[in-house]
């Protein structure tokens, strides 16, 4: 069955731990193994902070929000922000690019291994939308791997 729900939040780093637990319990619908869904969360976490740090530079006041979308057994995440926006959304996804020397510039690199899909889209002024697809039961996941 198709589902879908809308998470708005204040971009506060408190809540990073809000959106991950509420899309984990949103995407149990499907049958994601524990692994898959610790993934989820990782990529989630990763996508938010970055609305957080990059988009709104730590002020409080932006609002991310996340469209989470169920259907035919993928689940679709759209992380959304208003903010700074990307001036070169190629670059940003390289491993080990940072605007910020102090970090490491892998979020995107989580993203994009522990999702099936990664989408980026961004204007400089306007916002950054991610937008990351995960099927449950695909192949890929840690338990499919033979001991
Ligand atoms: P890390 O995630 O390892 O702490 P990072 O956040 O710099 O470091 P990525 O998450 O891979 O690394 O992002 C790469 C770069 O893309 C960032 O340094 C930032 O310049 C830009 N970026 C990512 N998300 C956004 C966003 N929502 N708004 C504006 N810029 C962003
Ligand atoms: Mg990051």
């Amino acid at each position: 069955m198709d589902n879908q729900a809308k998470l708005e939040f204040k971009s506060l780093a408190a809540n990073v731990a809000f959106a991950r637990v509420t899309v984990a319990a949103f995407a149990s619908q499907l049958e994601f193994t524990l692994n898959d869904l610790e993934e989820i969360k990782v990529a989630v976490s990763e996508a938010v902070a970055n609305a957080i740090i990059h988009g709104y530079e730590n002020r409080p006041d932006g609002i991310v929000t996340i469209t989470m979308t169920i259907s035919n057994g993928t689940l679709e995440l759209k992380v959304g922000d208003r903010g700074k926006g990307i001036a070169n959304v190629k670059k940003a996804l390289e491993p080990s690019y940072s605007t910020d020397p102090e970090r490491m510039g892998l979020g995107f690199v989580f993203m994009q291994s522990f999702m099936d899909t990664l989408h980026v889209e961004s204007a400089p002024g306007k916002g950054t939308t991610v937008t990351m697809s995960k099927t449950a039961g695909s192949p890929g996941g840690k338990e499919q791997i033979a001991h």
